[in-house]
């Protein structure tokens, strides 16, 4: 295919008369339209205003997205402990299927090509074969709970990990290696050391594996774990295996300065989810902090029911705003900065190499975008466009591994309408 428009290469760098060329699942040639157009005159062509990699959402949770305002304006451990997790054990293969397949295809028609996604304790398997089938690129795992679950979500130690292990043998590297695991623990509040410990050791054991948990969040977490370890929940964390380049930890709103010292010091990844930190009163991560220090920070919708959408645009156009109110300085956390935590950024913390911008060679995940109405008119920056105008209805289409997914209202392969039709059922049900 060959794609036409203002072509967002990176960060840095943008083509104003530009054009992108894939083959298979590759990207072949990125230049100016005009010569790409005469070089390749037989591949199908699409024209948009914008072409950009795909988005990165590096920290979702697919499976809650049939909880979408179930639980608003809620304090963190009584939305989750009342709301959310009697949901996720509610559900069973269909539902979690159903609201997974739903997760995707919102990332999707909004211009999110990879996801980090932290599953639920039972039927993973599901969203497994959602991913796959609506063509997403996650780095996904089954949650692991061995303490405090409610509502029979709690799981022995052993069964968690083994179930994980046979899950990576199932799915890591599965559709065309579109699809990798990662050991995914809740959080240190409901695992115990045992669990912890076993989580790290078993993304040892597997080349690529990677872990996935959240961390310091919301400060009755932080209490909690203190009180149990007598340590801060990063040390903690890094006690236990669980800090790393194959480490990536949500939130991280909570942190003294010894804990950042380790999150540097490790290589481990944050991923930052401004809007779920502002509607659940988290707090504000010191993401300005971090990016001095050298920490890779990725960007993050988290789930549906303390967001409410997936929408990686609007999740940027927040980390912007959040990090300049935040130091009360305009020049903090700019678009540039923000785009590359939403594309390259994410793209490392989820572990996927080629990812992220749009070079030759690299992998076709990217997005074309219609920017011709009031609200994209005009233009005199793209990437300002991109995080602090654009809406991910903007996206006309979306490509993954070179396969459309997503063109302008429709998902080629995938009965969409089904999904929905089958989401709203299932919503009435839970309310
Ligand atoms: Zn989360």
């Amino acid at each position: 295919m060959l794609l036409t428009g203002t072509v967002v290469v990176d960060a840095e760098t943008t083509l104003s008369d530009g054009a992108v060329v894939t083959e298979g699942d590759r990207i072949v040639a990125v230049g100016e339209r005009a010569d790409l157009v005469e070089t390749y005159p037989d591949h199908e062509r699409r024209d948009f205003d914008i072409v950009a990699p795909g988005l990165v959402g590096a920290h979702v949770h697919s499976v809650q997205s049939l909880g979408r305002g179930i639980a608003d304006d809620t304090e963190l451990l009584d939305w989750l402990f009342e709301s959310v997790l009697p949901m996720e054990a509610s559900l069973d293969r269909e539902g979690m299927r159903v609201a997974a397949e739903l997760g995707y295809l919102e990332c999707l028609a909004s211009g999110t090509t990879t996801v980090v996604d932290h599953l639920s304790v039972d039927h993973a398997d599901a969203a497994f074969e959602a991913a796959g089938e609506t063509g997403i690129r996650a780095r996904m795992g089954k949650v692991l709970m061995d303490t405090e679950s409610p509502d029979g979500l709690e799981e022995a130690t052993e069964a968690g990990l083994n179930e994980s292990e046979r899950l990576i043998g199932e799915y890591h590297g599965a559709f065309d290696d579109r699809i990798r695991y990662a050991v995914t623990p809740r959080f240190a509040v409901t695992c115990t050391e045992e669990c912890l410990r076993g989580a790290r050791a078993l993304a040892d054991e597997y080349d690529g594996v990677r872990i996935h948990t959240h961390a310091s969040e919301n400060r009755d977490e932080i209490a909690t774990v203190e009180d149990r370890t007598g340590m801060r929940n990063v040390h903690w964390l890094d006690e236990v295996g669980l800090t790393g380049e194959d480490v990536v930890l949500a939130h991280c709103v909570w942190t003294d300065e010894t804990e950042r010292e380790v999150l540097a010091e490790t290589g481990t990844h944050v991923t930052h989810c401004p809007s779920s930190n502002m509607k659940l009163a988290s707090g504000v991560a010191p993401v300005r902090d971090y990016l001095e220090r050298g920490i890779n920070v990725a960007l993050g919708n988290d789930g549906p029911p303390c967001n409410n959408t997936l929408d990686a645009f609007t999740e940027m156009r927040q980390a912007s705003l959040l990090g300049k109110v935040d130091s009360l300085d305009p020049t903090a956390i700019p678009a540039a900065t923000v785009f590359e935590m939403a594309t390259r950024n994410g793209a490392e913390a989820a572990g996927f190499e080629r990812v992220g911008a749009l070079r030759e060679g690299w992998t076709a995940d990217l997005v074309g975008l219609t920017a011709d109405g009031p609200r994209s008119t005009p233009i005199h920056d793209v990437r300002s466009h991109l995080v602090y105008a654009a809406h991910g209805d903007d996206v006309a289409l979306t490509m993954v591994d070179g396969e459309v997914r997503y063109d302008d209202g429709d998902y080629p392969g995938f009965d969409a309408e089904a999904t929905l039709a089958k989401a709203q059922e299932l919503a009435e049900e839970i309310a």
